[in-house]
């Protein structure tokens, strides 16, 4: 009988590729990027996340509301094991 062919390397081709958080991608000078950092660690009722949106867009960078949640849940590509 014939071993279970090893399906793992399928499998994680299969695994929904998150798209690149751009909040950690983004390159920003030193001291903005302690602002984000920490503006993104405070709760979304001290900084919404259109806050951060904004922010964004004005270094040019676009991001949306959903992307800066994700980020907060650490459902982002930051959070990948690599
Ligand atoms: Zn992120």
């Amino acid at each position: 009988m014939p071993e279970t062919p090893d399906l793992t390397e399928f499998a994680r081709y299969a695994q929904p590729r998150k798209r690149p958080c751009l909040i950690s991608l983004g390159e920003f000078s030193e001291e903005d990027r302690a602002a984000l950092d920490a503006a993104v660690a405070l709760d979304n009722k001290v900084i919404p996340a259109g806050a951060i949106v904004g922010w964004l867009a004005k270094r040019g960078i676009e991001i949306s509301a959903q992307q800066v949640y994700a980020h907060r849940m650490g459902r982002c590509s930051c959070y990948d094991e690599r």
